[in-house]
This record gives structure tokens, sequence and C-alpha cells, in this order.
């Protein structure tokens, strides 16, 4: 039996800064998996949450993954330009959910809302919004490099944060409405979104939408053990040197990363390929020097 819908995988890079090699290492992942499938590979740029923006990177990231032959197919989506399919989302599931009037702070640590405005009665304008997760509500998923995954989701997440009180979707929203709408069938991403998945599986059925498959390849974590991200200091990859850029991505994804350029590098790649083969592990540590 063949797959039932044709192979479409994407991109989504945040505009926030330049690629870096942790990024330029899920993009690649991203690109390979569609590429070796037949699919289709597409780029959306994530770019609702207007602080965290920088108006050059969007450009400097096109330009890498060119550099780097990561081709995309179709027109560039960006997320700003959705705004009136996350609101019809939001329209869809707003009898399921309540307006939060919770700071960040008081929910600090974030990873479990602890149900706080649920019985509040606040309003859905002007405050965030959650959508209520049942007590009984497990999620289960097989990711193909991570493994077997199940979640009591109200017991490790609790009730869903779909809409911002600066009135733009949240992210667990805004992404599984996008990838819905651009027919995402596959989705490869760095592990460290692992935890925000069951949310988006469960936001996909409860906007009865199929979820995609997941692949969460592990995250590049520096000397320290820290991911590589703007914050600390991840220096933007050289495009002037993107076959060792990609030979260093390849090398930490287990491929041949022999002398050679862009092209053939990514030739090879593409017959070794196997996410199965990948570490089943959220980090991968083995911080490569670029220059
Ligand atoms: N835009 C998100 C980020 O850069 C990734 C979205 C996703 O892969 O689901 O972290």
């Amino acid at each position: 039996m063949g797959r039932p819908t044709p192979y479409v995988g994407r991109f989504a890079p945040t505009p926030s800064g330049p690629l870096h090699l942790g990024s330029l290492l899920a993009a690649t992942a991203s690109w390979l998996d569609a590429r070796s499938q037949g699919g289709r590979w597409r780029l959306r740029i994530d770019d609702l949450d207007a602080p965290r923006l920088d108006p050059r990177a969007e450009a400097a990231i096109l330009r890498s993954l060119e550099a780097h032959g990561l081709e995309w197919d179709g027109a560039v989506a960006h997320q700003r330009n959705h705004l009136e399919r996350y609101q019809a989302a939001l329209a869809a599931l707003a009898e399921d959910c309540f307006g939060c009037a919770c700071t960040r702070r008081q929910l600090r640590p974030p990873s479990r809302y602890p149900g706080t405005c649920r019985q509040l009665g606040l309003p859905l304008a002007g405050n965030a919004v959650r959508l209520r997760v049942g007590e009984d509500v497990a999620v289960g998923f097989a990711d193909r490099v991570q493994g077997h995954w199940r979640e009591r989701l109200a017991a490790a997440a609790g009730d869903i944060a779909i809409w911002r009180r600066d009135d733009l979707p949240a992210y667990p929203l805004a992404v599984v409405v996008d990838d819905a709408a651009m027919g995402v069938t596959d989705v490869v991403r760095g592990a460290d979104l692992l935890d925000n998945t069951p949310r988006q599986i469960h936001l996909a059925q409860r906007l009865g939408v199929a979820p995609p498959a997941y692949a969460h390849v592990p995250v590049v974590v520096d000397a320290a053990g820290r991911k590589l991200s703007k914050h600390n200091a991840a220096t933007a990859i050289d495009d002037r040197r993107a076959a060792q850029n990609l030979a260093a991505v390849l090398d930490l994804l287990g491929l041949d990363a022999p002398q050679a350029d862009v092209a053939e590098l990514l030739a090879r790649a593409l017959a070794g390929w196997r996410p199965e083969a990948l570490p089943q592990s959220p980090t991968l540590p083995g911080f490569v020097a670029l220059s």
C-alpha cells in the first residue's frame, strides 16, 4: 500500500536571526526527509511574534538555504498573512475556551497550566484564551526518531493557550492551522519542540484535521550542553563556506560527509538518509567549530 497522500514537508523558521548550525541541521534533516521520499518541501516564515523579529533575518535565511542547496517548492508562506485562518480556528474552538488573565510570571514554571482562570468566566476578548482539556485526554504518537510517546495532557500541560493577550494566535494554534492548510504530512524539526507536540496533535484533533507524522531530530548543543540559539550567541553560518557547513551538519546526522561540493554532498546524503537510525536523544552533543 502506498502512502494515502503525497509527502509534503516544511521548514518553518522564526525570523529572529540568521540561520546557525542548529537551524541548518533542522532544515537539512527536513529537506532530506522530503526529497528522499519524492516529496514537496515548503518554506514558511513564522513571523507573528513581532518583538522577536529581526527585519534582516528573512532575507538572510532564504539566502542561506539557497547557498546550501536546500531549495523549497512554491511561494514562501508567511504567518502574518494568515490571521483570518487563525481567527476562524479560534471561533471554531471558542465554546470550549475561557479567558485567562494570568501573567507569565504567575505561570512559572510554564510547563503545566494549573487551571487558575478556568472557572472565573473572564471574557475571551482582551485576555489570553485557553482551550479546556478534559482530565482523561491522552495523546499518543509514534515519533520516527524518538519512538513512542504517550501523555496525559491535563497532567502534563493543562488547558492549552491558543490565543495571546496581545490578540495574536499562540504558537501551537498557528502551527497546527498552517500545517493543515498547507497540506503538510510530515514535520521534521528539532527535539526542543517535542514537549509541545502532544498539544499540537490534540489541537489538530479538536479542529478535525489530521495531524502530520513527526520526526524530532536531536538538537545541537554547545560544549556546555546548551541548545544553540541566538541567545547564546551561536554564530550565523557563513554562506561562503556552505560545503563545509553542510558537511558538519551531515556528520552530526551520522551521514557521509566527504570533501565535495554542496550538490554532491546532498546527493550522497539523500542516498544514506535514515531518520530511524538517529540517536533517540533530545540533544546531539558534538559541537563542531565551523571556523
Ligand atoms: N517557528 C518555530 C521555531 O522557529 C518552529 C515551528 C515548527 O517547526 O513547528 O521555533
